[in-house]
Formats: C-alpha cells, structure tokens, sequence
C-alpha cells in the first residue's frame, strides 16, 4: 500500500518509508491511498476467526507486500500476546479494557506492532534509527517496552521531570538496553519542543536517521483498529447498534476505529469523549475549528488542544461536515463529573475505572439519553492503577498492584538529565 501527505505537497511513499519517516516532509500525516472495504461474509462469521486471524485480514491491504504474509502473520501474534475482555457494566453499556498489555495502556498494541515493522525494515540496514518520543506518560513507557531489543532501532525517550506518576517513570526508566531515558527540566511541552527542533535540525538529520513514535506513524496508528473488531466480535450476534465511546486527545484510537468502520464493520456511530479541552465538540457545534492551549486535567493523556489525527477524521469522511456529523458525536466532562463517574461505577456496578475510562463511561451515557437505542462500548484505556493517587482518593479503597507493576516498582531509575536543546543534539550526537 502507498501513502499520501495530507497536505499533498510531496510525493506518495511506500508503507515501508511511511514508517521510518513518520511524518512526511511537507509535515503533512500519511493516509492510505485506497481502503478496499472487506467482503460481508467476514462479519457475518467474524465470530468462526481467531483474533489473530482477524487482524492479519483487517491489515494486510495496508501492509502487503513490503512486509509477507508470513512475516505479518508473526509479527501481530507477537503483537497481540494479552486479552482484550469486554464487561457488562449494564444493559445499555459495556467497557473494552485495553491495558491488559505489558504497561497497562493501549498504546502497547500500536507500540509493539510498529517496533516489529521497524524492526523487520531495518535488519539488513547497517544505520540505525533513532526513535525520538516526547511524553506525557503513557506513550514513553508503551514504546520503550515494544522496542526493548530490536535491533538496529535506538530509542530515546525524553519526558518531564517530576510529571510523570512514579508508575510511569519506573516504565521508562528501568529497561536499558537499547532505551535511553531523557528527564527534562521541563514540562511536557518543552519535551515536545525539543522533539519537533531535531526533527528539523539538519546537523542531526544528515546523521542520524529520526523517526517518531506517537499516532501520527502509520504503523502505530493502524494496528489500533484491531480491537474494535474484536470487541465487535464479542457483541454482534447478541447486541444491536453498537456504538463506540472513546476518550479521546490526539484522536488516533478513534481514528483507527473508524477505519475499521471504512473496511465494512456494521457500526452505528462513534463518541469522541473528552475532557475541558474540548476542540472538537466545538467544531461539531459551529462547524468552526479552532484549536487552543491545552488544559491541564486529571484524565491527563487527553489533555491536547490540538488533535493531530483529527485531519485524518476529516478525510475519511471526505471533508464533509454532515457526513462527519452523522458518524460522530462529541461531549466533554469536567474533572468533577469525571470523579463523580468514577466513584458511580465503583458503588452501583462495583467497577473501577480511571479516569479515563470515566469520562467514555459519562460520553456513553449522553449518548444514551437522545439514542436509546444503542448499546455503547466505551474504550478503558488505561489501568486504575495508572492513576493511583486519583482513583485511591475518589473511591477511597486501596488498590492491589498487578504483576507487571510489582515487577518494576523497586527497580533503579536510570535516566540523563538535561535542560536544553543543545545538550539533547549533543547527547544525540554522542551516541
Ligand atoms: C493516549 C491516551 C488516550 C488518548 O488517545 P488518543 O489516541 O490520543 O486519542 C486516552 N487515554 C489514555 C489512558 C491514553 O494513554
């Protein structure tokens, strides 16, 4: 499959140079060139494949034929080796937990599948790739566990000092090997900025080649339709109308969701569910996008204020606002609606969500109230346990940590410190 620039300035690339650029050079994100929808005897007895199977369905238009089959069949069941479960919460709403994964947030799917394309690009390659991510938290501890050991790829992961839960920098800072750790004196989006500088720097970029690993990469982005499809499995034959709630930032899980929807999947409609930053309810209020500073809350992977998926939204649905209203919903909650719905889904249906999960759980209720019909799924997309401090505090009921936690909260933090650009280019450079 090629690719083109959403800003369509240069020339298509292959999905092998989509991957190891990211982002094309007029800045512009990849999109597929063609979706071909699925034939409908696979959602008829979608429910006779196994998940592997399905995926490797699902993906292969996207993929073939720089990577074979053979190579692709191996590297999803490597990606996919935890469950994807979905509870009943009640007759109207379930929840799909995506942090089954190794670091308990769903970027591990994306993550693992796209050090594996990498990684498979770049064995007979005698220059290494540099893979160069900003986080806020649950990016950096997801990428450094997908690319731990692959070969031929370095992964440098710089993120905020003294912002990130105690959980996450233990995610990042304790594997080694091929993951270097950057603490940053700083906020997230000095980290960010730093990022976008080397990405630019021809001093680093005639040296070394970057790439990065957040949803703008296609081979993160992708592989996020996967669970939809599971999940769609799991309902279909007793449930009608299924609608996705998903808590949303940059809008790439979403996004990936409704590609799923592109290949065929008979899905009602999707909720974008956010938290004060909230760009996108606004657009589909006054057909008027105007991105903003973001705003700092306690679902904090969804604090963005300027999705950078949402121009893939836009040409899915070809640019067209009434098809993108009919397809997409969108509400936004405060961090006290957020704690009240946390503290609702522990005491009526014993549940506990973070607060992420929270605010799907209030866009799958709004949803309800003029759609009735519908049984709405919202995405949990990371652990409680992710969010200790806020979960703890709002349901008063401490927490058990799960193994993969336990097996990382006493190991030594190793991490370089640095304060500016110029010690991040020459760290770059060291190495
Ligand atoms: C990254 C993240 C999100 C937002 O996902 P997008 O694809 O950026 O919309 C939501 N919840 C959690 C826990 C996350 O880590």
């Amino acid at each position: 499959m090629n690719y083109y620039s959403l800003n369509r300035k240069v020339p298509i690339a292959s999905f092998k140079e989509a991957v190891i650029k990211g982002l094309a050079a007029d800045r512009g994100l990849y999109f597929p060139e063609s979706i071909k929808s699925l034939p409908n005897s696979f959602f008829e007895n979608i429910d006779q494949l196994s998940n592997t199977e399905i995926a490797f369905e699902a993906i292969k238009q996207f993929v073939l034929p720089e990577i074979s089959e053979l190579e692709l069949k191996h590297i999803i069941n490597e990606t996919l080796s935890f469950e994807f479960p979905v509870i009943k919460i009640n007759d109207k709403i379930s929840t799909l937990e995506l942090f089954h994964g190794p670091t308990m947030a769903f970027k591990d799917v994306g993550a693992r599948f796209m050090a594996r394309c990498l990684g498979h690009f770049n064995q007979d390659n005698t220059e290494e790739v540099t893979v160069l991510v900003a986080t806020s938290g649950d990016t950096g501890g997801a990428v450094a566990n997908g690319f731990l050991g692959v070969k031929g790829v370095n992964v440098v992961i710089l993120y905020p000092s003294g912002k990130v839960s105690d959980i996450q920098e233990k995610q990042l800072t304790t594997l080694g090997q091929n993951i270097t750790a950057l603490e940053v004196d700083g906020v997230f989006d000095d980290c960010q900025n730093m990022v976008k500088r080397a990405f630019l720097d021809e001093d680093l970029t005639d040296k070394m080649q970057l790439t990065s690993a957040n949803s703008i990469n296609v081979a993160r982005w992708l592989p996020q339709l996967f669970y939809f499809l599971f999940t769609y499995k799991k309902l279909y034959k007793t449930h009608q109308n299924i609608v996705f709630t998903v808590p949303s930032g940059n809008f790439g899980n979403i996004c990936a969701g409704m590609i799923a929807q592109q290949l065929g999947m008979p899905v009602k409609h999707f909720v974008a569910a956010n938290n004060a930053n909230h760009v996108v309810t606004d657009y589909l209020q006054t057909q008027d996008y105007n991105p903003k500073p973001t705003t700092a809350t306690i679902s904090n992977a969804m604090d963005v204020g300027n999705p950078s998926n949402f121009a893939r939204i836009q040409e899915i649905y070809n640019n067209n606002f009434n098809t993108l209203k009919s397809n997409l919903s969108s509400y936004h909650f405060s961090d006290e609606d957020t704690k009240n719905a946390m503290l609702e889904l522990f005491n009526k249906y014993n549940y506990v969500a973070d607060p992420h999960g929270a605010v799907g759980y209030l866009g799958s209720k709004e949803f309800l109230k003029t759609n009735p019909d519908a049984h709405c799924v919202f995405l949990e997309t990371a652990h409680p346990v992710k969010f200790l401090d806020v979960v703890e505090e709002v349901i008063k009921e401490k927490q058990e940590l799960p193994k993969q936690i336990k097996a990382i909260i006493h190991k030594e933090k190793v991490a370089t410190k640095i304060a500016s650009y110029n010690e991040l280019k020459d760290f770059l450079l060291g190495t």
